[in-house]
């Protein structure tokens, strides 16, 4: 680390207090309990070592986009009891070792992802994995996720996969988005999971929205979302 281990966690603390309550606050706002939602702190950014001090701080569930960088910190730091998130894209090679890492998959972007996520599932250790599925919401064509239009005529198919349970949603909202847009998008993403929620399968359940990073978590939370994941703002003020 570049500066003093106490300065980093000082800063690392206030960061994480003043995301607390501004998490608290649009939870407030919209009529929300605060503890319904989850803080994924995103480490991307940071090394290991910045990484071990948020979990200090209190950050528990972690998460990374790029499969081997959330390998080589999740082994770093096994004896932390860190749950771990995927939330970036995942290729179909990779599942096997990521699958068994981590709490839940956020970026599941395609059918065949699902699929290549439930076999290696009957297989493994771990006999069901829980996952999102990313939505491409502002159609943004640059970004990863499925089509909202697409999902309810794959409830037949998803029904067949005994090893996965949809947990919910995920979306980023788009770069260019303004905050109306980003309001709009969220709460697109809402409205699908309520209209989707009509005709979903067992294994299906829906009951998580995973929305928001640094700069617009404030919105999504007053939009429904149940995780948020924000890397940027807990690391304001540290360079690693
Ligand atoms: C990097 C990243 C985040 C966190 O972004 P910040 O703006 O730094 O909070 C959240 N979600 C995904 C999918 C990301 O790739």
């Amino acid at each position: 680390m570049s500066i003093s281990d106490s300065t980093v966690s000082t800063r690392i603390s206030e960061n994480l207090a003043r995301v607390r309550q501004n998490i608290a606050a649009a939870a407030l706002r919209a009529g929300r309990r605060p503890e319904e939602i989850r803080l994924v702190g995103v480490t991307k950014y940071v090394d290991t070592e910045i990484a071990r001090v948020l979990v200090e701080a209190g950050v528990v569930e972690l998460g990374e986009s790029r499969p081997q960088e959330l390998w080589r910190k999740a082994e770093a730091l096994t004896e932390l009891n860190v749950q771990w998130h995927l939330i970036g894209h995942l290729q179909r090679n990779k599942v096997k070792r990521t699958a068994e890492m981590v709490t839940l998959i956020h970026s599941v972007d395609s059918w065949r992802l699902l699929q290549e996520i439930n076999q290696c599932a009957a297989n493994g250790p771990l006999p069901v994995r829980n996952v999102l599925l990313e939505i491409n919401v502002s159609g943004d064509a640059a970004k990863h996720g499925l089509q909202a239009g697409d999902i309810e005529s794959l409830f037949p198919e998803i029904a067949k996969l005994g090893h996965v349970a949809v947990m919910g949603l995920m979306t980023m909202s788009g770069l260019e988005s303004t905050p109306d847009q980003k309001r709009q998008e969220f709460a697109a993403l809402r409205d699908l999971r309520d209209k989707l929620s009509r005709s979903q399968p067992p294994n299906v359940v829906l009951q998580e929205l995973s929305m928001g990073m640094s700069d617009d978590f404030e919105i999504a939370i007053e939009e429904g979302a149940t995780i948020v994941r924000v890397g940027s703002a807990l690391f304001e003020g540290i360079h690693s």
